[in-house]
This record gives structure tokens, C-alpha cells and sequence, in this order.
């Protein structure tokens, strides 16, 4: 099968642990205002590889991700090629290469069993998500990726129920997503997931703006300034707020729960 790649990076140090060997993905189907890669956007062109010439290529400089590294699929959207993402993740597990999935989780159809078929078999070959909720609340997400984001929410929930280990991402833009009330809603809602590893908060930034020049694109965000790292930590904890007070709720219930039990137990005899 052949996929199509907009480009390889053999010494990424940002997408995901350790030291990786990143593939970009062509095609994507969210409209992100702040998209540093709309040059993945378009599906088909990129440069066509094979998994199995990929993995060779990996191999080539294995020694770099030996240590906690591997390999992450990333774009563009990866899924929008699911069934080229699946051989090579198969392909690179067989050979017991650590495989990151880097998505933005908007092709995910969980009453579409052929393609929740695909995703049942892609869990098994991922040994990390890196999902982005670029907009917790569905018309926010509407405006700034011009998709809805119920799909991706629910992709969350779903990696939960396969307990597929899970970093999230969010990207802080001025007026947008910097909210107290929409960063500790998004924090109650992947306070629900147990499988959640890391959070990443990220200062929206603009190094993407000349790329949009050049492929004579509008640039949705102009004139918004760039964050500092001082910044995002600053939402960060909005949002960890958010995820303390969801665990606060589930364990009280898991205790009420447990005390139900009891008192039940106690009935019987
Ligand atoms: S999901 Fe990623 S690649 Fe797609 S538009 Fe958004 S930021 Fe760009």
C-alpha cells in the first residue's frame, strides 16, 4: 500500500517521548485558524512511501530512539490515511518500535462500524495518543477548525474505554481558548479519563503566518499576538482545576458507591 507523506523528520524532540522519527502525513480535513502545516492540508501529492520503506529508513538512525523514543504518525491527520497508519503501526510493532498517533481525533465514527473496526484494530498497534482538543465547547471549536468537535471528544472517551495511554494538547489563543470557564470545562471533561498521562498546554505562537503567504491562503488570526510559555502555564492551571474537581466528584461517588455496597451487604445477612 502506498501512503502519502508530506515529509519525514528523523530527530523529533516535540512529538511525543523521547528522541522520534516523526512522519507528516498528507491530508487533513480540519481548517485549524492557527495551523502551522496547512501545506498538509491538501489529501494525495506529498512524496508516496511504502511502511515497509519507511521502517527501513527508521532503521537507519535506530540508535537515536532507543532510549524512550519511536516512532509518531502525525500531519496533517494521520487517520484520514487509516489504513496506511495501520500497516505501518503493525509493521513497526512487529519489530517493537514504540508508535505515537498524533491526531486531532476528527475522523473517529463510532456508529460507523467499518471504520470503528479500523480504529479497534489501530488501539492494538498504538502504544500512545497525543490528541488535541483544540476547543472544548462545540461552537468555539466550529469557528476556529470549522469542524464539530463531538467526534473528538467522543475519540476521547472511546481511547478511555481501550485504555490506550493518552497525552492531550491544547493550544492557547488570545480571545479564543484562553477562557477560565471553557479551560476548566475542557479540564472537568479529561478529568474523566483515566487513561490520561500528560497534559500539554501550549502559547498560541505565529511562526506558521508566512506559509500561508506563500500558498496564498488568509490568514484567520492576523493581528492576534503571540503567547509566552508564562502565559500557558497561567491556563494550565484553570485547567488542572477543572481535572481536580471532576476526581473530586468521582471518588466521592466510587465512596458512595462503596458505602451502597456495604449497606447492602449488611441488608443481606
Ligand atoms: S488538525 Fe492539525 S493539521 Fe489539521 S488544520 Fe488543525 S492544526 Fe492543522
Amino acid at each position: 500500500m502506498i501512503g502519502h507523506i508530506h515529509s519525514i523528520e528523523t530527530f523529533g524532540t516535540v512529538d511525543g517521548p523521547g528522541t522520534r522519527f516523526v512522519v507528516f502525513f498528507k491530508g487533513c480535513p480540519m481548517r485549524c485558524a492557527y495551523c502551522h502545516n496547512p501545506d498538509t492540508w491538501e489529501l494525495g501529492g506529498g512524496e508516496e512511501w511504502t511502511a515497509d520503506k519507511i521502517l527501513e529508513y527508521y532503521d537507519e538512525n535506530k540508535e537515536f530512539y532507543m532510549n524512550n523514543g519511536g516512532l509518531t504518525a502525525t500531519g496533517g491527520e494521520p487517520t484520514v490515511q487509516i489504513d496506511f497508519l495501520l500497516e505501518l503501526f503493525t509493521k513497526a510493532k512487529e519489530k517493537g518500535i514504540h508508535t505515537c498517533l498524533d491526531t486531532s481525533g476528527i475522523m473517529f465514527r463510532r456508529n460507523e462500524p467499518a471504520i470503528l473496526a479500523k480504529y479497534d484494530a489501530l488501539c492494538k498497534v498504538t502504544d500512545l495518543v497525543m490528541l488535541d482538543i483544540k476547543h472544548i465547547d462545540p461552537e468555539g471549536h466550529k469557528e476556529l477548525t470549522l469542524q464539530p468537535n463531538d467526534n473528538i471528544l467522543d475519540f476521547a472517551r472511546y481511547l478511555n474505554e481501550q485504555q490506550v495511554p493518552l497525552w492531550i494538547r491544547h493550544v492557547i489563543v488570545p480571545g479564543i481558548t484562553d477562557q477560565v470557564e471553557e479551560l476548566t470545562r475542557l479540564g472537568y471533561f479529561i478529568g474523566g479519563l483515566s487513561n490520561l498521562k500528560a497534559l500539554d498546554v501550549l502559547p498560541y505562537h505565529t511562526m506558521g503566518i508566512v506559509k500561508y503567504e506563500k500558498l496564498g491562503i488568509e490568514y484567520r488570526l492576523k493581528g492576534v499576538e503571540a503567547l509566552t510559555n508564562k502565559d500557558a502555564i497561567e491556563a494550565k492551571k484553570h485547567i488542572l482545576d477543572g481535572i481536580r474537581k471532576r476526581r473530586a466528584e468521582l471518588n466521592q461517588s466510587h465512596e458512595l458507591e462503596e458505602q451502597h455496597k456495604e449497606e447492602e451487604s449488611k441488608t443481606e445477612n
